[in-house]
């Protein structure tokens, strides 16, 4: 499958509370991907956040084989997951923390029918493998990476939003030249600590915007023989999958979910995505923005104290990845 190159996309104003700063987004090329300036920041500096975002497309063929699918144990490799935040081994694994709920909107203008049937399926189906509880709180008019004239930004109540966008006109992550490019999920993620004090990175916030003029077969089922291959819940899986932290794998695995490209299958974890799933939910135990080892200390110096100094140039770097 041909990749698309991602283009340099301009700085974005994405998703903010009255807590969350703006956010500078940087969409770096392919060819970027493993330079480690890309990685996110560590535990070591808890107030830089980082943040990927990655790309699924579909493939389109004339006619593929048939694969069954083995009901019960999953297919595929194993070892074919990888983690959003590691560029290297050593790099900490960015996660939701599996202790609160994930709140979530869908803006559903652009999309086709039975899209929010899909999303609430796919979103299910990540809980069932990590264990994260995602809370439906309603529809929105965001779009992550909006252009000018829409709204990026995510209502205070709101960690995840998915969107459809036209091809060059609502969200910079889709442009007009989007071709085989079907979606794009990411996520931004700072420092944060285990219950052990061990440094740890946390997902804060993530997004999923889906080219709305790729017409995809719904539901969760093989897909079309011909043409566009994949369906609406195989890509919504992928996606989402990037939102909560996990990466194409190095590994070239068809059976996989997170595989870069769409094919002819059922829409159902391989058994590198489990894995992968596996260590980004409950199992990993909840998460800290303070480190809980270390006593508080008195209530009224904190109080007192001044506020923390946040950078001037608070930038913060998304990598795309057809
Ligand atoms: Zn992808």
């Amino acid at each position: 499958m041909t990749h698309k190159d991602p283009a340099r996309l301009p700085a974005a104003d994405v998703g903010h509370s009255a807590w969350r700063r703006r956010l500078a987004l940087v969409v770096l090329p392919l060819a970027l991907v493993a330079v480690p300036g890309a990685t996110p920041a560590n535990a070591s500096a808890p107030t830089g956040p980082a943040s990927a975002a990655e790309a699924l497309t579909s493939g389109l063929v004339a006619g593929t084989a048939a694969t069954g699918q083995a009901a019960g144990k999953p297919r595929g490799n194993p070892r074919a997951y990888k983690f959003l935040s590691q560029s290297k081994p050593t790099d900490l694994v960015a996660r939701w923390n599996p202790c609160t709920p994930i709140t979530y909107r869908v803006n559903l203008a652009r999309s086709r029918k039975g899209a929010l049937k899909d999303v609430k399926t796919a979103l299910w189906r990540v809980h069932q493998a990590t264990g994260l509880r995602f809370v439906y709180k309603g529809t929105t008019n965001v779009i992550p990476f909006a252009k000018p004239g829409y709204s990026g930004d995510y209502p205070a109540d709101t960690h995840l939003v998915i969107a459809w966008a036209t091809p060059g006109k609502h969200s910079t992550q889709i442009p007009a030249d989007a071709g085989g490019l079907a979606g794009m999920g990411g996520s931004w993620w700072t420092g944060a600590y285990t219950r052990t004090g061990r440094p740890a990175s946390r997902i804060t916030d993530g997004f999923v915007v889906l080219n709305a003029s790729m017409r995809l077969p719904a539901g969760f089922g093989k897909g079309n023989r011909n043409g566009w291959q994949g369906t609406r819940g195989q890509l919504l899986m992928h996606e989402i999958g990037h939102a909560i932290g996990l990466d194409h794998p190095r590994i070239k695995d068809r059976h996989e979910i997170m595989s870069p490209t769409m094919s002819r299958k059922k829409a159902v974890w391989g058994a590198g995505d489990i894995n992968g799933l596996r260590r980004l939910g409950t199992r990993g135990g909840c998460l800290y923005d303070e480190n809980p080892t270390e006593p508080a200390g008195p209530a009224a110096i904190r109080v007192s104290s001044l506020p923390r100094q946040v950078p001037a140039d608070d930038r913060h770097e998304a990598r795309a990845l057809p």
